[in-house]
């Protein structure tokens, strides 16, 4: 299938990025939001980034301007009944996502296919509330996503073989790799990342270690690039949470219990980065361990 026009819902850590690498490829993008300052942002966000790929010489300045001017922003979600597809980028809670869906739905036209970056939910519920569960589908990127390679395309049961290929071409398109993933809790990347991540809550809960000493441990001694609280405050604190939820609720195994020093944190409103204080507080400058 012919996709021309993409809509993302959802301007923050990952809708911005999305909508980066679908305007660089060429796609026409429309943004929406419930926020006009996430909107806003992510503008800036986008701009800047693509400035830093200008840079690096990795894109012409010319592919700038093209990309900045095929996006387009708005606050009202029955615009994206234009759009081909849908790519769902916001917060991660079902309720919202089943809220979206459901007002978005009588607004779409028949072909476009419904897809959502969610990191754990199960992609056969989200469907099956839907009126087009074979054009559904995960479409689930990484994050940073104009820098990370991957995406993961999962499959509802209802999926169609249309539907799929229409995603993987458009993965192709973007320069990037899928792997494909059935759908059960968390997929691949989330079911053994975040697991790892709360891991590393209990190791510090505990008194193995400190902040610091668990992350300096994991990256010169099993080679990771960011230690697991440093990268738990960059995928944000909430989203660890709530895929740990899943993991627990949807295989109920106490093995994915969420660590109870990784809920104080979320409910003390300290989730990582994007609020400027998690297992690092970022409000100076320099990341500072709270731990
Ligand atoms: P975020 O908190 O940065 O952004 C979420 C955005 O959704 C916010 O701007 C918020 O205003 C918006 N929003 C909330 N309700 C809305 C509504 N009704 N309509 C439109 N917009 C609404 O979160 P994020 O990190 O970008 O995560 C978004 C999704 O991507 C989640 O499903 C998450 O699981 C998934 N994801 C996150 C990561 C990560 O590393 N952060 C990686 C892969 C996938």
């Amino acid at each position: 299938m012919d996709v021309n026009r993409i809509g993302v819902i959802g301007a923050g850590q990952m809708g911005n990025g999305i909508a980066h690498v679908m305007a660089l490829a060429g796609y026409d993008v429309l943004l929406t939001d419930i926020s006009q300052d996430a909107i806003d942002k992510a503008m800036a966000l986008i701009d800047k980034n693509l400035d830093r790929q200008v840079t690096r010489n990795l894109i012409a300045e010319d592919a700038k301007f093209e990309a900045m001017s095929r996006i387009s922003t708005t606050l009202t979600l029955a615009d994206l009944g234009q759009t081909d597809l849908v790519i769902e980028a916001a917060t991660e809670r079902e309720a919202l996502k089943d809220k979206i869906f459901a007002d978005l739905l009588p607004h779409l036209q028949d072909h476009t296919i419904l897809t959502s970056n969610t990191s754990s939910i199960s992609i056969t519920r989200l469907a099956s509330r839907t009126d087009r569960p074979e054009r559904f589908m995960g479409f689930h990127f990484m994050n940073p996503v104009p820098v990370m390679q991957l995406v993961e395309l999962i499959r509802g049961i209802a999926t169609d073989a249309e539907t799929y290929d229409t995603c993987l071409g458009i993965v192709e398109r973007i320069g990037k790799t899928a792997a494909s993933a059935e759908d059960f809790p968390a997929f691949i990347v989330n079911r053994i990342l975040v697991p790892m991540i709360n891991e590393a809550v209990y190791t510090l809960y505990e008194g193995v270690g400190n902040v610091r000493s668990i992350d300096q441990a994991m990256k010169l001694g099993a080679n990771h690039p960011m230690g697991p609280l440093e990268l738990a405050d960059f995928i944000g604190l909430d989203t660890c949470l709530a895929i740990m939820n899943v993991l627990h609720d949807g295989l109920a195994d106490t093995k994915y219990r969420p660590c109870p020093l990784l809920t104080k944190y979320v409910e003390a409103g300290w989730l990582g980065r994007k609020t400027g204080r998690g297992f690092y507080d970022y409000r100076s400058g320099t990341p500072v361990p709270t731990r």
